[in-house]
This record gives C-alpha cells, structure tokens and sequence, in this order.
C-alpha cells in the first residue's frame, strides 16, 4: 500500500493525499485564488503538515474547510485553517462540543507518542452547518453537501464535486480495516451507504484507505447490511455473538475488531426491539 506518495490529482483541480497516520485521506477542491480542505486530523503539527503540503498545488489560502465529521482525527486540526470558514453537519458542533474534552483525555492515555501534541489542541467546531444540502463557493466553483442518513456517526457529511464524479464519503466508507463503530448507528448505516452508492459516478474517496468506484460503495453497503443483519438476529436470542464473529464479511480481521461493531449493532437492534414493544 502506498503511503506519502504524494497529492493525487483524482478530478479536475480536486486531490487527495494519503498520510501515513491513520492511513487517512486528505481532500482538497481548487478554485480560482481559494482552496477548500476536507478534514484537518489530529493535531496542530498535522494540521500544519497539510498547509505546507498544500503549497505544493498553490498559494491561494484555504478559505473553505469540511469536517466530514468531529471524530479527533478528521477535525481536531481545525484552529490551524482560521479564518476559513468551516462547515460540517448540524450535529458535527455538537458532537464536538460534547464529546471533545473527554476525546481528547482519552486520546493521551490511548497514543502517548501523541500527548503533548493533543493536550495543545483546543476543539474548534464548524461555525457553518447544513442540515440535509449545502452547496459551498470556492473561488469560482461550487461543492455540494449532503446528508444521507446517520452512518459511521449521526452528522456523517459527504462532499460531492460536480463536474468531477469525486466523492468524499468520509467515515462512512472505510477500505484496509473493518469500519469503525464506536459512535456509529449500525442499523442506519446501510441505507446510508445505500443512498451514497448512486451519488458515485467516478471515484469515492473514504476516510481512510484506497478509493473505490461505485461497485465497491455496493459491497460496503452490503457488508454493513451483514453486521446490522447479525446484530438483529443476536438480539432475537437467534445467535451467540461468538458464532456471529464467523459470519461476518470480516473473515481476514482479528475476531476482536469485529465483535465491537456486532455487539454494538445488537444493542441498536435489541433497542429497536424493546421500542417496538413499547410503541
Ligand atoms: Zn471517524
């Protein structure tokens, strides 16, 4: 796997760099005198990294920036990119908000290499947010936001460059490892991806790993359909999570990464079911 090799010109003046860190993808849109950047990682030495990467493309400053969602490593850089404007889901300030100081203490028992670096970092949320479409100037193009469903989180923003077939789906696609759960709604995530797959006509750029087309946007949403389907069937008493495990379109990860993603998936669907019950 390639890492470090560089921006990646992936549509008409829109590039992605690959960082070693996380594996994550980069997006940046062109305009004329203006940049926009999706996702800022994890820290202010990271963030900084992108910016002098970005000179390599251009001198225009970044006026625009996307969190595609608040997870640490995709918007704890984002003082680094004031004054641009930074927009995000309407449950992105939120999320941050909420969750952000105890992320960011949990973050420097969990990377230690990355303590100094992450007890520095204030969380600046997006001032700007949409609720279901945004459409975004940058110099003299526009970049659409959408919403589709709650997913990987519940404020998961993708960014559609028209003209270009480039999507940037965020955490919502994630290639090289089993997608991550923690904050997720399993039970909603494959509709989401359902309702993505459409939307990609050339290439979609996930969070972390290689990009895909539209085929592999329908396997991830097959995929996902799989773990909601599992966790179904355990909270129906139908089956043990242990023999779920083996279930999985995971078979090539450890069994640990994948009885988070079903034990959580079990919980939203024992919810839904106790809901139902009630209702
Ligand atoms: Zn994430």
């Amino acid at each position: 796997m390639a890492h470090s090799r560089g921006w990646e010109e992936v549509g008409d003046r829109v590039f992605v760099r690959r960082y070693e860190f996380f594996d994550q993808n980069i997006g940046v849109v062109l305009g004329r005198d203006a940049a926009l950047v999706i996702d800022t990682r994890t820290t202010y030495r990271q963030a900084r990294e992108i910016l002098d990467d970005l000179r390599e493309l251009t001198l225009a400053p970044v006026e625009v920036v996307v969190d595609t969602h608040g997870h640490y490593d995709h918007a704890y850089g984002n003082r680094i990119f004031r004054p641009a404007t930074i927009w995000g889901h309407v449950g992105c300030r939120p999320f941050m908000e909420r969750t952000g100081d105890a992320r960011r203490e949990r973050i420097i028992s969990e990377l230690p290499d990355l303590a100094d670096d992450i007890g520095e970092v204030e969380i600046d949320p997006p001032d700007k947010s949409f609720d279901e479409r945004a459409v975004v100037e940058v110099g003299d193009r526009q970049v659409e936001l959408r919403f589709l469903g709650r997913g990987h989180t519940d404020h998961d923003a993708v960014v559609l460059v028209p003209g270009t077939g480039v999507v940037f789906a965020g955490d919502l696609l994630e290639e090289g490892a089993v997608p991550s759960f923690g904050d997720s709604f399993p039970l909603d995530w494959p509709a989401t991806v359902g309702a993505l797959a459409p939307l990609v006509d050339g290439i979609a750029i996930p969070g972390h790993g290689d990009p895909g087309g539209p085929d592999w946007v329908r396997e991830q949403a097959k995929e996902l359909r799989a773990v909601a389907d599992l966790g179904r069937r355990i909270a129906a008493g139908e089956l043990d999570l242990d023999d779920a495990v083996g279930l999985t379109p995971y078979p090539a990860y450890p069994a640990e990464d994948v009885r988070r993603p079903l034990k959580r998936a079990a919980a939203h669907a024992r919810r839904e079911l106790t809901e139902a019950v009630s209702s």
